[in-house]
């Protein structure tokens, strides 16, 4: 049986622990703790992942293992976090975020895991992962050794919205850094010199971004250029982004964008750098896929219809895919992430660890 109490009182606490990316050490040993309470192995590596291996009870020694991921860090503002309860609802004090985003993965794993090891049912063996700096870039998850896991499925707790949710497709994600490099001169004496921000408007103008088709969008976040107003600028950066859950479109879209920037520095005198780094990769699953049904009938036992969705972000899931590990992301009732308004319904939560 779930204990709503102490579901409760696991999320106050683990709340209270400070954890920034990058610094999730003293929330990865509390955790850890917590785990081997229950029974479970742990070990912890250098990028402070969890890494936790429980025993399955009453069935076959050689059934196949389920994988279980939630990630321990918060993005900023995350120190000093004090979760308020008030109206059947969790949220910070405003002045940082709450950190459910993934804190109600890791409290409803944490409470699953009791409630099994604490009833009488069978379960099958589980190899859970708490990832570091998922927020940087999946960072824990790509550097975490798979080497002691032997689950083929699993599941990522780490969506948000009411519990229900089962993601079925995420995009591949190709990091745009592209530098321009012209010639500077005092503006009153431009001859001879390039000016690179003009090359690069140029080009930003005739690139298409936002929504490109209905699996892709792109995006230029940051432009950097430019001394002085009376200096011409000799070089200027520009980081995009291009995203597409098919990996055609997507190469499509990312040559598409850099034939532009050739052909707008070209014979200007300008020299571009134009690279290309791939964040992560995509996946898809068919509701036929076993991983989809097992965790869509643990669903409707709980009352809980599925939805199936669609997303164009990724999480630790696209790199447990690209291992081999085939894995769904699923819902666990947070809302409002990465503000300081970020709030979780408790039923929700609870919900999540049944
Ligand atoms: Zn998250």
């Amino acid at each position: 049986m779930i204990n709503e109490r102490r579901v409760v009182e696991t999320f106050l606490e683990l709340a209270q622990i400070d954890s920034p990316s990058g610094d999730e050490q003293a929330l990865a040993e509390r955790v850890a703790e917590k785990l081997r309470a229950l029974g479970a192995r742990t070990q912890i590596d250098a990028l402070f992942n969890v890494s936790a291996f429980l025993p399955g009870r009453g069935v076959k020694q050689n059934a196949k293992p389920l994988f279980l991921n939630a990630h321990t860090d918060h993005v900023a503002p995350a120190r000093g976090i004090k979760p308020v309860v008030a109206g059947g609802q969790i949220a910070s004090d405003g002045t940082t975020v709450l950190g459910a985003d993934d804190l109600a993965g890791v409290v409803a794993i944490l409470e699953g895991v009791a409630a099994l090891v604490e009833s009488d049912k069978k379960f099958v063996p589980l190899e859970i992962v708490f990832t570091a700096q998922e927020e940087l870039g999946l960072v824990g998850a790509k550097g975490l050794d798979l080497k002691n896991f032997t689950a083929k499925e699993g599941v990522v707790l780490d969506s948000g919205g009411p519990v229900g949710a089962i993601v079925l497709a995420s995009p591949t994600h190709n990091l745009l850094d592209i530098t321009i490099r012209g010639k500077a001169s005092h503006s009153a004496r431009p001859e001879g010199s390039v000016n690179a921000l003009k090359i690069a408007a140029d080009a930003l103008a005739k690139t298409k971004v936002g929504r490109l088709d209905r699996d892709s969008t792109a995006n230029f976040g940051i432009v950097r250029a430019g001394q002085a107003r009376n200096v011409v600028p000799d070089k200027v950066e520009i980081v995009g982004e291009v995203r597409s859950r098919q990996a055609r479109k997507l190469e499509r879209h990312t040559r598409a964008i850099k034939q532009v920037f050739d052909k707008t520095a070209r014979g200007t005198g300008a020299k571009m750098e134009f690279r290309v780094t791939r964040a992560y990769n995509r996946y898809e699953f068919k509701k036929s896929e076993r991983i989809v049904q097992r965790v869509a009938k643990a669903l409707k036992q709980i009352g809980c219809p599925p939805r199936y969705e669609m997303t164009m972000g990724g999480s630790d899931a696209n790199v447990w895919n690209a291992k081999g590990i085939k894995t769904v992301v699923v819902s666990v009732g947070y809302e409002q992430i990465h503000t300081t308004s970020e709030y979780l319904p408790i039923a929700e939560l609870v919900k999540a660890a049944e």
